[in-house]
């Protein structure tokens, strides 16, 4: 019997399973904490990009981030109930949301409008606690933040209600829509923030810190730095400017066995619709994951994965719980290793590389990944 080429994959109850290195998300916190001299906010919206919240938030916390970011109230709760004690800052806060249990467990609230302050005003009454606020201000991107117009009446009603014992406002922050790596492209959007800083001030607030740089800014635009920068994405390896990379390592591996093969002659169809036909006799390898995964239809054409160290595409129409690759003359057996998203320095399929055939970015590929796919800690983290 042949030796196997690779350490048999570890077994898990899930047919695929996604390795979140903590080393890797760990050492990329220390490397862009070295790089922007900045305090980093950690953000880990998203249960973590999909790689589970509360592990990101461990190993950044580990490699140097001072404190957390999150989109919802509920993901910060969640945190604290992982027995995470850092600053957490939310910025998406709608009716409804568990505002008091936030102001309770000591979160950060971000408002960017005067009904947002409201309500944490609202909250905060009940809760008999002065909550923590920042103001959003927008300034250019037209998604969330105060209009410029209206940042006046915000600042003056934040000032109302921390004269009234309800609130602090600790902060003033944006969020830029640029993706240009040309660090001009914040210029215009940075003097609007420190118009806006200035008028808090003016309107008698004491926020103490401004930030506005995600990973991109961060990474590329000193001026944008300010006094945080809230970084996600390059946290796991997703290179902000991939022409000119940081080094980052990656932090997330996803792979899968091989399931069933089968011997074909050419011109046999595969999956719903016939739409693939083997130009070959060959064999083909199924793969126990599909678009409910992760794997979403437009993988095909276009995708390979890494079989034994070689890749090979995935052919025909993708099913909500399986795919087949075309693995020709290979000599693919069932358990064989299969890599879906890997190292690109190790010849194997990549987040970016992924999301430049499926026409979106690397973040999406990462978040698409469904429940079905177990998330494991790497061991390397316990070291
Ligand atoms: C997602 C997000 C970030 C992080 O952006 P990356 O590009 O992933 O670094 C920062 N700030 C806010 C408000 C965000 O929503």
């Amino acid at each position: 019997m042949a030796l196997p080429l690779a350490p048999a994959l570890p077994r898990h109850r899930a047919p695929s399973a996604v390795t979140v290195s903590a080393a890797a998300i760990a050492a990329n916190t220390a490397l862009l904490r070295e790089h922007c001299r900045t305090p980093l906010m950690a953000v880990v919206k998203a249960d973590g990009f999909g790689l589970g919240a509360e592990a990101v938030a461990r190993a950044a916390l580990a490699g140097g981030a001072s404190e957390l970011g999150v989109a919802t109230c509920d993901e910060a709760l969640a945190l604290r109930t992982a027995g995470i004690s850092a600053p957490i800052l939310v910025w998406m806060l709608h009716a409804g949301a568990p505002l008091g249990e936030a102001i309770r467990d000591d979160i950060t609230l971000s408002c960017a409008s005067v009904r947002m302050l409201e309500l944490v005003v609202a909250a905060a009454e009940e809760a008999g606690i002065r909550a923590r606020v920042e103001l959003e201000v927008e300034t250019g991107m037209h998604r969330s933040g105060c209009a410029v117009a209206d940042w006046g009446a915000l600042c003056a009603a934040a000032r109302k209600a921390e004269h009234d014992g309800h609130v602090q406002v600790v902060g003033v922050w944006t969020h830029f829509g640029g993706t240009d790596d040309d660090p001009a492209v914040f210029a215009e959007p940075l003097a609007r923030l420190e118009s806006a800083w200035s008028a808090a001030h003016g309107a008698g607030l004491r926020p103490r810190r401004r930030h506005a740089a995600s990973s991109l800014a961060a990474v590329v635009s000193p001026a944008a730095r300010l006094d945080l920068v809230r970084v996600g994405a390059a946290l796991f390896g997703i290179e902000p400017v991939p022409s000119r990379g940081l080094g980052l390592a990656t932090a997330a591996r996803w792979e899968t066995t091989v399931v069933q093969v089968r011997d074909v002659a050419a011109g046999e169809a595969v999956g719903y619709g016939q739409q693939y036909r083997t130009a070959r006799a060959g064999r083909l390898a199924l793969l126990p994951v599909g678009y409910a995964d992760g794997v979403p239809r437009s993988a095909w054409p276009g995708v390979t994965v890494s079989v034994n160290g070689l890749r090979h595409p995935l052919v025909g129409a993708v099913s909500m719980d399986q795919c087949v690759v075309d693995v020709g003359g290979s000599d693919v057996e069932v358990g064989d290793r299969v890599v879906l998203v890997g190292d690109a320095g190790l010849g194997e399929p990549s987040l970016r590389e992924w999301s430049l055939i499926l026409g979106t970015i690397p973040q999406e590929v990462l978040t698409g990944l469904g429940s079905r796919v177990a998330r494991v800690v790497g061991q390397e983290a316990e070291a």
